[in-house]
């Protein structure tokens, strides 16, 4: 299968500047002669890799010329899938791209899969398997955050993390061999203490890993924010002026959000998904009724809440219900409204909510943003979340492989505390071993492979 040429559009299908259509494989530049007549007639195999020419791409059923491009000649083993690369850069049209794309198929090469480019560098030994799954984050990346965790991943950090962690498994396994296999090896190196000793430092770094995991998740998918509040406060008029654009309707009737709306945004370097909800209230209309279930699903997962009291009116009944609703929850409660007489105060609503920041705003005018953004920053980026760090496992594969090296480690503990034999101590540190293997690619069987690889899109 690997030897054949296979080929794809790798740039975006809408319209733009240029178009790529890459083939690789044994033939890639064979493929690339058939259908390439350059400027100064010679053949792209007799060219040096890594090297650019000017020409058309031509039909040699008929002769016509489709396209005048630049291809790219790369010869193995120093490109991306370690086989021979040919990057024809076309004129973006997407009639154009496909008439090219459609020569290729006819002479030589077939379609590649969603992925197939970046599985064939993983197969041949170009990136672990951890990298190959960061090109798939860095192509969904929403924040830049996100992206720089990413790239950090494809650097291999947590390849490299895991493969020290591995070695010492590994050690370990073999230090207990040896003293089955030879019983006259010093004993008193291997007391059960200095396994449990081992085992227990292992186990730590691979927590560590494991702690991320949901930082991870906020970094690649933003802090799940939810605004809250009755309506009519000015959930619609924040989500905006956040934005800076008028994405959410904003109107004087009361309940009009009836749809859950959501945004990524990036708040001073926090990259938030913001979702602005339905108002909460008790309500006879079946749609709305739909919309307060969701709120309330949605406060229940969220990151953060940020709540709205409307101060030119009292405190009702509904905003006692969201009180109660969001008090184990991170929040930030906005009191809007301020260039109106107001009932409410900040004092006032302190007493409800005990320990959670009140910003006054007004909205309509733009005033409390700068607080609340810095509020936002204060909450995520100088609390527990360190963004410097960039060990991040954002990845739920390997959240699962990570967990089941821990089960493992767990396992042995629990041999010895039986007093069973060493022989099986040293199997489940094996299935640790294995299971670590998984995120890097060293133990993974084909079919997580495809699985992984079908993620990705067309061309890359
Ligand atoms: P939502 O139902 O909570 O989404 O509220 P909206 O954002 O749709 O706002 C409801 C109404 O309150 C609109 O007429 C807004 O113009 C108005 N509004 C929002 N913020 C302020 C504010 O700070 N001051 C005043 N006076 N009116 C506001
Ligand atoms: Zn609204």
């Amino acid at each position: 299968m690997l030897n054949n040429t296979i080929a794809a559009i790798s740039t975006s299908l809408s319209a733009s500047g240029i178009g790529i259509i890459r083939i690789s494989g044994e033939d890639a530049i064979n493929v690339g002669d058939k259908i390439f007549v350059s400027k100064k007639n010679r053949k792209l195999v007799d060219q040096k890799t890594h090297t650019i020419h000017y020409g058309n791409i031509v039909d040699p059923k008929n002769n016509q010329i489709i396209d005048e491009v630049l291809v790219s000649v790369m010869k193995e083993p120093n490109t991306y899938t370690k086989e021979n690369i040919i990057e024809i850069n076309c004129h973006g049209g997407v009639i154009v791209m496909q008439k090219i794309l459609h020569l290729v198929l006819e002479n030589g090469a077939r379609l590649a899969e969603p992925g197939e480019f970046t599985k064939r560098a993983f197969l041949n030994g170009r990136m672990d398997l951890s990298s190959a799954e960061a090109v798939i984050d860095i192509i969904n990346a929403k924040t830049n955050l996100s992206l720089e965790s990413s790239v950090s991943q494809l650097k291999g950090n947590i390849y490299r993390e895991i493969k020290s962690i591995r070695s010492k498994l590994l050690e370990l396994i073999a230090h207990i061999e040896a003293s089955i296999d030879y019983p006259e090896y010093d004993y008193d190196e291997l007391s059960e203490d200095l396994v449990k000793n081992n085992l227990g430092t292992i186990k730590k770094r691979i927590e560590k890993l494991l702690n991320s995991v949901d930082d991870g998740k906020i970094i690649r998918e933003g802090i799940k924010t939810v605004i809250v509040g009755k309506p009519n406060v000015g959930k619609s008029s924040l989500m905006n002026a956040l934005l800076n654009e008028d994405r959410a309707i904003v109107t004087d009737v009361a309940g009009t959000t009836r749809d859950v709306l959501e945004e990524y945004m990036n708040i001073k370097g926090v990259p938030l998904r913001i979702v602005d909800t339905a108002g909460i209230r008790k309500t006879e209309d079946i749609v709305e009724k739909i919309g307060v279930n969701k709120s309330k699903e949605l406060v229940e997962k969220a990151d953060l809440i940020i709540m709205i009291i409307d101060a030119s009116t009292e405190l009702t009944e509904e905003d006692q219900y969201i009180f109660n609703l969001i008090k184990d929850k991170k929040t930030i409660i906005l009191l809007n409204k301020i260039d109106l007489p107001v009932k409410i105060t900040e004092e006032l609503v302190n007493k409800e909510v005990e320990n959670t920041k009140v910003i006054s705003t007004s909205l309509i005018n733009r005033k409390g943003l700068d607080d609340i953004e810095k509020a936002i920053k204060d909450m995520f980026l100088i609390g527990d979340i360190d963004f410097n760090d960039n060990l991040y496992i954002t990845n739920v594969r390997h959240k699962l492989s990570l967990e089941n090296a821990i089960d493992s480690l767990d396992a042995v503990n629990n041999s010895i505390e039986v007093g069973m034999p060493e022989d099986c101590w040293s199997i489940d540190i094996k299935n640790s071993y294995d299971y670590l293997g998984e995120i890097t690619g060293d133990s993974v069987n084909e079919d997580i492979i495809s699985q992984i690889f079908s993620q990705f899109c067309l061309g890359k």
